[in-house]
């Protein structure tokens, strides 16, 4: 039986359990994914390469205040601890000894937010930092509590939250975490939209309309393999999202160093992330697809 826990004492406790079992055949002893429920089979991704990965995995289901800005949906953001439970028990996703961590804010936080955060330094200020400041800084925050809550051998984490990820690797690099950071590719509907708990807000007028963060990928990457420049294949891209069946509003389109996220200078060649953010209705979506630069 996978076990739900919600406070500190008693993850401690079923950690412990898992410390104290003979070693397994896989390469880590607990790997762990991190998420805000509304679980999807984005995450449940995650998960499958986890068992893959580690003996244990621990799910972590917390809707972090901190990454949440003051005029954002943390009040409206969907919740269903009961149907994510049934999604991680189906398929043998999670089985004995495996543990799900659902705290509270009240758990995570007893003392109201913390005085001591982490920073995301330069990655967190721009792009999605510059439409969310102070997201990424609260992202980092909050994934540090839990690695060092669950103490894994192996963390993942999805490509669909591409800076994320990047800061991620960057905290576990500059702050000697001692884990493996694991990135798992998107998944995306079979019509090409990315896998997303907000995509439940959108209307079926939206949904069509939001395919076109994907399209916009296809185009640019038409537009790259053609060997167009850097500014021909951004075009490419805002063409497809600012056109007919496009997004209400673009908040960015750029192409960036998969790593650093600086984007990248004319002329550069080489791998490159093109990522775009962008509102349909009220529903702001994050989308970004690899290229080369040629
Ligand atoms: P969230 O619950 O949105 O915070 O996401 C939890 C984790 O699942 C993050 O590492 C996300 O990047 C990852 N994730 C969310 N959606 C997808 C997706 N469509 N494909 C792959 N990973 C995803």
């Amino acid at each position: 039986m996978t076990r739900l826990v919600a406070d500190t004492a008693a993850l401690a406790a079923a950690l412990g359990a898992q410390d104290e079992e003979p070693v397994g055949g896989h390469q880590h002893r607990r790997a762990v994914v991190m998420t805000m429920g509304a679980l999807h089979a984005g995450h449940l991704a995650l998960v499958r390469r986890a068992r893959e990965l580690a003996d244990h995995v621990v799910v972590t289901i917390f809707v972090n205040p901190l990454q949440f800005g003051p005029a954002e949906d943390l009040d409206r953001y969907p919740r269903d601890l009961e149907g994510d439970l049934a999604l991680l028990s189906g398929d043998g996703l999670l089985g004995d000894g495996d543990v799900v961590f659902a705290p509270t804010p009240a758990v995570m936080y007893p003392e109201g937010d913390p005085v001591v955060r982490v920073t995301a330094g330069r990655i967190g200020e721009v792009l999605e930092g510059g439409f969310r400041p102070g997201h990424l800084d609260g992202v980092l925050t909050v994934v540090l509590k839990l690695m060092h809550l669950t103490r894994p051998g192996v963390a993942l984490f999805g490509q669909k939250d591409a800076q994320q990820l990047a800061a991620v690797r960057r905290m576990v690099r500059d702050l000697d975490v001692p884990l493996t950071v694991v990135g798992v590719p998107i998944v995306r509907d079979s019509d090409g939209l990315a896998l997303s708990s907000r995509n439940a807000y959108l209307t079926a007028d939206e949904r069509r309309r939001a395919l076109c963060l994907s399209r916009s990928l296809a185009a640019a990457r038409s537009a790259a393999d053609e060997g167009g420049a850097s500014d021909q294949i951004l075009a490419a891209a805002v063409a497809v999202l600012t056109g007919a069946e496009g997004v209400d509003s673009l908040d960015y389109a750029a192409l960036v160093d998969p790593s650093s996220f600086e984007e990248v200078a004319p002329g550069a060649t080489g791998p490159a992330l093109l990522v775009l953010a962008a509102r349909v209705g009220a529903t702001r979506l994050i989308d970004n697809g690899e290229l080369t630069l040629r």
